[in-house]
């Protein structure tokens, strides 16, 4: 990633210090974290999706290592200890065994475990999955062999949940009860009753499975959630992550629904360490950035020197969340880190009797 945290100032330093530092657990365990290198892509990513999707912007797409992980968390989270579950990018054009190959290796190297990103129709689970250190799936709509109309978002793409993840991973990750880090595709996200009940056949049918719902269902807007969550509160495997969702009535809505112990901390870092704000309008969301990319709404004229990170935003909508619904240091524990160390726990023990 280009310029990395560039732009972080005394004013960034402040926010954390005043809003965070008391706020946020010693330990923070962040579930959604994309690492991925440079010479892992095997071809030329489209202009069309340089253009809207984020994390191919000519900025970010250059790679984000371990490394440049730590020295975001060092910078971001001064004092903090701050852990990660990793997997790599999930896009069309990356050598997928690269991808997960790297992932295995920082996750030997550093003691952490890892998310296998699976080709669709992945038939036979790759050797030494868990020596690897991975704990689970990642798998992605985008992966799917699709022809988009011209006029879609490739983040859009309307396939099936069952698409793009094979019934070996299903069953799989049922026999060892790992997890499965689901973003869900269609235009109309859990608004749209196929997904809902996609995701309701997985529940019921894989009951071992660890289902987190990747962004809580990329309900960045309240209008994405407040009604299919009444389809998703009553599933005991069912959890959601955080991952740039930048408003607090999603998250309250999540908390006071679903209730905190199904709430995953996580950024989606590298694009969390950019500076904006993912914000709703007319039950839309848009990203705002303060530098002016294809896929944000930005201005080169106004002076916008006051923005911060989304990670901060991340965390700032969490906290106004948990706040109002007067929750103790015990649940903002259980979100910033339990949540997900408890998931990682009980997988390796599963395994370790398996
Ligand atoms: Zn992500």
């Amino acid at each position: 990633m280009k310029n990395l945290l560039k732009e972080f100032s005394e004013a960034d330093l402040k926010i954390f210090k005043e809003e965070f530092n008391d706020f946020l657990p010693k330990k923070i365990l962040d579930s959604h974290i994309h690492l991925w290198k440079k010479e892992f892509f095997k071809e030329e990513i489209s202009i069309d999706k340089q253009k809207t999707n984020p994390f191919a912007d000519k900025d970010i797409i250059d790679g984000f290592t371990f490394s440049d992980f730590k020295f975001v968390a060092n910078k971001l989270f001064p004092n903090k200890i701050y852990e990660g579950l990793f997997f790599g990018l999930p896009i069309k054009e990356i050598n997928l065994q690269m991808a997960n190959k790297y992932i295995s290796n920082v996750c030997m190297e550093n003691n952490c475990y890892g998310l296998y990103i699976p080709e669709p129709n992945l038939k036979n689970i790759p050797e030494d999955f868990f020596k690897n250190r991975f704990i689970g799936f990642k798998p992605y709509p985008d992966l799917v062999e699709y022809k988009m109309p011209t006029d879609f978002s490739e983040l859009d793409i309307d396939v099936s949940i069952f698409d793009f993840i094979s019934k070996k991973v299903l069953e799989f990750s049922e026999e060892n009860g790992l997890m499965l880090l689901i973003h869900i595709p269609r235009k109309n996200r859990l608004n749209d009753k196929r997904n809902i009940e996609e995701i309701s056949t997985i529940a019921t049918k894989y009951k071992n499975i660890k289902i987190i719902l990747a962004h809580a269902g990329r309900s960045y807007c309240y209008s994405d959630i407040k009604d299919s969550i009444n389809y998703l509160k009553d599933f005991k495997n069912l959890y959601v992550d955080t991952a740039m969702i930048n408003n607090f009535s999603v998250n309250k809505l999540l908390i006071k629904e679903l209730g905190p112990e199904k709430i995953l901390y996580g950024s989606d870092l590298a694009i969390a360490a950019l500076k904006g704000k993912n914000i709703e309008i007319n039950n839309k969301h848009y990203f705002v950035t303060n530098v002016p990319h294809s896929w944000s709404l930005s201005s080169s004229e106004m002076n916008l020197d006051n923005f911060t990170y989304f990670i901060y935003e991340i965390i700032g909508a969490i906290k106004i969340a948990v706040k109002s619904l007067n929750l103790g240091k015990e649940d903002i524990e259980n979100i910033f880190y339990l949540n997900t160390k408890r998931l990682i726990d009980d997988i390796l023990y599963s395994i370790s009797k398996n």
